[in-house]
Formats: C-alpha cells, structure tokens, sequence
C-alpha cells in the first residue's frame, strides 16, 4: 500500500483533503499539506477549507437548498466537505441530506425551494432514484428542481426520453466527485434553476399585472354598468319626458316614461330603435342636435314636437350632449308647453284687441304699422292711413245712453271689417277713433275707400239722422320717420273734416299727390 506525498499533487494550502477508495471515502481534514499522506490508489477531492467570498456574505442572502439523496452517507459527507465553500451568484449552499428516495420525497414535498438534488440512482431499489425523478416532477408537480443523477455502477444511465420527459440536467458517476466536475455540474444546474426562478417570476409578475389589469377592469366596467344604472334610475324617476337619442338624431336609446306617455311610443325593447317622427319640423330637429353636439348643450328652446296620434304640441326642449353606452348621444328632455303657449297667445291678443270691439288696439296699430311701414319701403309700395271718428258721438250717449253708444261702436267696426281688405289693418285708438292702415294702397285709392266707409257707416238711428263718421287721409312720404308721421297728418285732415262739416272725407294738405284727388 503505497503512500502518495500530498505536495506531490496539485493542492492549495489550507485545504481539506478527502481520500476516496472505490465507493468509500475517508475524510481526512488536515492542518497542513506537508503531514496529510493517502494511499495510491485513492483518489482525491479538494476542497478550499474557509472561502473568503462565501465568509462576507451577507447574512440575509439565502443559500441555494441542495438536496443530497443516496444511502451511503459517506456521498453526503464529502459532498459537504466539497461544497463547504461554495459560492454561486453571491450565495451559498445549504445542504440537505436524504438516506433513501422515500425521505428525498418528503423533504421535497415540505420545501418547495429546493433549487438542486443530487440523486443516488441506487437507493431502496435498484431504481429508487429513477423512481423519485419521476414523483418529484409527477407527483409533487415539481418542475424547477434540478436533478442530477449520480450512480456508481455505469449502465444504470437513465434512457435518453426519460432524460428528456422528467428534465434531469445530468448524470454523473461517482467516480466523477471530484471538486471540479461536482462544482461545475452544480454551476450549471443552479444557473438553470436559476434562469427557471427568474422566468418564473416574471412570468408570476405578468400574471399579476394582467389579474390586477383585469380586476381593474372589471372594477371600471361594474362601476360604469353602476353608474349607468344610476343614470338610468335617475331618468327613470325624472318628472319630465327624457329621451337619449343618437348624436345623428336617428335612433332612440333611452326613453323615460313619461316620454312614452307623452309621445305615445311604447317603450323600447332595446337602445337601437328607429327614431319616429319626433318633430313637427325635421328641420328643427336637425338643427338642435347639430346646435348641441357643437355648443355642448341648448336650453329652453321652443319646438313643435309630434305627440301621441301624431298631433302636434308646443315643447320646451333642452338638450345635452353625452356618452350613452360609450356612444356620443343627446340627452333630450321636453316639457309640453302647449297650455302655457295658449294662454300666451290669449294674452297677446288681449294685449293688441279692443275688447268692446275685438279690433286691435293702439299697441296692434303699432306693431303691424311698423311692419307695413317697413314692408311698404322695401317694395316701393304707397301705404295710406285713414282717421276715423264718430260725429257728435257724445251727444248720442247722452240721449240714448252709454250701452247703446257701445252698440253703435260695435256696429261701426263690424262695418268697418266687412267693407276693408284682410291685409287692412284696422284699430280703436280712442273712445270713438278708428286707425287704418291701407297696405300698398294710394292717396287716391285711399280717398275712394274712405268715401266709401263714409257711406257705409251711417248709422241709422230710431230718432233723428244717422249716425257719421269724419275720415282723414294721409299716406306714407319718404321722408316720414314713421307711422307717426303719416298718421298725424291724417289726424290733422280728420280735424279739418270735422271743422268743414263732419261727414266727410279729408286729404292730408301736405300730402303729395292731393292735388289729384277730386274733392
Ligand atoms: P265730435 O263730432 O266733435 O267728435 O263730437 P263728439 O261728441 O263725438 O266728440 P267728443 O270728444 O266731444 O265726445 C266723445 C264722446 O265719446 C265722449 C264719450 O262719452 C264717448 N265715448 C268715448 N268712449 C266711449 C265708449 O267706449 N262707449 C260709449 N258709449 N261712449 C264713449
Ligand atoms: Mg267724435
Ligand atoms: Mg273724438
């Protein structure tokens, strides 16, 4: 038995010196290399006995889990002794040892963090080590854990597929612990396990960020479905008719019941209705929504909508522009007017009638003359005025009363609507004066018309002669700032109608074309 000078091998100072023989090994720790002596045959492991590296590592990194699996605890032993220094991408190792593939299961069932096993293939069984390869990614679902074979009898390599199926990263002889090839293997196992963890988490990481993506979604898509479903209740229990129509104005999308009420339109199965006819005027309807989409909103407007049956009613209409379902759209709410408009108007007319006479009055003189006036300039036509007024009116009050002087003022207006044109206007400006508006009418013609309502509005009355009436004429000058003008003038010609007689027609002096007019 022959013994081998350790300074005769390639071993650094400070080392621990591992003699192997055959499949046993002898641990050997010596102090210095000069004393350590093995036989011949033994082949040996080195390994660095203090590791500076590993010595300044930070006391919170975590050493790579290493799993030893064989029944001889001697492999374990000097696995140890070969790793003791180990380092790989700043941590160390922490060695875990199992005596048979039953105990490797349940070590590897409880800790899942086990970055490499080195698996003895012979253990219980001639292929107990195979057998847990298979558990291990089978059974415990394990697919991060780099295996490593290792056997003392070649021909137990397992079969290329198996490799292969189970992901072992390599088989390795006993014979082949020695510190290079053992620490070389475990370099390339934890780099891969590490490229594992590393894929893993990132993989982990984006499906994190796609559950809480979808979580959010889900959270906006509830909160708006929420939200919507306010809207809806909100509209639902509005006091007022309220329709969600498209932005192009031809569908409905949303309408409350009162709208259907108001409408006469069933309420919709679904939100792409055809829109029916909504508006007296199309053109109107257009308008508004293109009004909306562009300023945002359009308030109190009136419209003529189409009511239940088609019949028309005055609407206040007020609108703003929204996203419905995510589509833009027009929220339109209408409020049906139609009574109010009516007294409205009723009180308009009131305001321009005479109510003794139901002729207009001074204010209707004057809104329509202003519009004659303007009319008459535009077109170049003559417009003529004519001042009317009862003949000694006052003295038939006083003998056959006032209820019969209203009598005769309503006859005379009566006359007076009978015996002038549609487009005349005719008003009581006064007591007993009476205004005319001729449109597009002479001096000349005038005059005749006045002539004629001389004779028409004789009043026959029971005692003594009839009642008269004094008409003076005047028409439109360029130069008039008005009705006023020409109606003064008129007035002025009725005063000298009254002072040459009473029951007679006068011209204005300084109108232009008097000369031509016959007295
Ligand atoms: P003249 O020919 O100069 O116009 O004499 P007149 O009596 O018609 O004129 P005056 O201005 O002196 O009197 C007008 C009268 O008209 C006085 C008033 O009693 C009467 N009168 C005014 N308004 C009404 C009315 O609504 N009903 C009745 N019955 N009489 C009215
Ligand atoms: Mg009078
Ligand atoms: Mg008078």
């Amino acid at each position: 038995m022959g013994r081998k000078q350790l300074n005769h091998i390639k071993c650094r100072e400070n080392c621990s010196l591992v003699a192997k023989a055959g499949f046993r090994h002898r641990r050997v720790i010596i102090q210095g290399i000069q004393s350590a002596m093995v036989q011949d045959s033994d082949e040996i492991l080195f390994v660095e006995e203090e590791d500076p590296v590993a010595g300044s590592l930070p006391s919170d990194v975590s050493p790579w889990k290493v799993l030893v699996a064989d029944d001889d605890p001697e492999v374990f032993t000097v696995t140890r002794l070969v790793l003791s220094g180990f380092v790989f991408a700043g941590r160390g190792v922490s060695l875990l040892y199992a005596g048979s593939a039953a105990e490797a299961t349940e070590i590897l069932r409880q800790q899942s963090d086990i970055a490499v096993a080195l698996l003895d293939v012979v253990m219980e069984t001639e292929d107990a080590g195979l057998k847990l390869v298979k558990v291990i990614r089978d059974d415990l679902g394990n697919s991060h854990l780099r295996i490593v074979l290792r056997t003392g009898q070649p021909g137990q390599a397992p079969e290329h597929d198996v490799v292969m199926r189970y992901d072992i990263n390599d088989y390795r002889s006993k014979t082949e612990l020695t510190d290079t090839k053992l620490i070389t293997t475990l370099v390339s196992s934890l780099r891969s396990y590490q490229q594992i963890e590393a894929l893993e988490r990132s993989r982990a990481e984006l499906r994190e960020a796609r559950d809480t993506l979808e979580i959010r979604v889900a959270e906006r898509t509830r909160d708006l479905r929420e939200s919507e479903a306010r809207l809806r209740s909100i509209l639902d229990a509005s006091v007022f008719p309220i329709l969600v129509l498209s932005e192009e104005g031809d569908r409905v999308r949303f309408l409350n019941d009162h709208a259907g009420e108001a409408l006469g339109w069933a309420l919709l199965e679904n939100t792409t209705s055809t829109l029916p006819d909504l508006w007296e005027n199309p053109v109107d309807g257009a308008r508004l929504l293109a009004r909306t989409v562009q300023r945002g909103r359009v308030l109190d407007c009136e419209f003529r909508l189409r009511g239940a049956g088609g019949e028309p009613f005055w609407a206040l209409v007020s609108t703003i522009a929204m996203s419905y379902d995510g589509q833009p759209a027009v929220l339109l709410s209408f409020n049906d007017i139609t009574v109010h408009k009516q007294r409205e108007e009723a009180w308009q007319r009131l305001a321009l009638t005479d109510p003794l006479t139901g002729l207009g009055n001074r204010r209707l003189l004057f809104d329509r003359g202003i519009l004659e006036v303007a009319r008459a300039r535009r077109g170049c036509w003559p417009l003529s005025g004519l001042m009317i007024d009862l003949d000694h009116f006052k003295r038939i009050n006083d003998t056959q009363g006032h209820a019969a002087g209203d009598a005769i003022l309503r006859t005379l207006a009566d006359t007076l609507r009978e015996s002038l044109r549609e487009i005349d206007v005719i008003a009581r400006v006064g007591g007993e004066e009476f205004a005319i508006l001729l449109p597009d009418t002479s001096l000349t013609a005038a005059h005749e018309v006045g002539e004629r309502l001389r004779l028409s509005c004789q009043i026959p009355q029971p005692v003594g002669g009839p009642v008269t009436i004094s008409v003076g004429i005047s028409t439109l000058h360029p130069e008039d700032r008005g009705l006023g003008d020409m109606l003064s003038r008129a007035d002025d010609a009725l005063y000298r109608a009254k002072r040459n007689g009473r029951d007679r027609v006068e011209i204005a002096d300084d109108s232009e074309d008097n000369q031509d007019v016959s007295p």
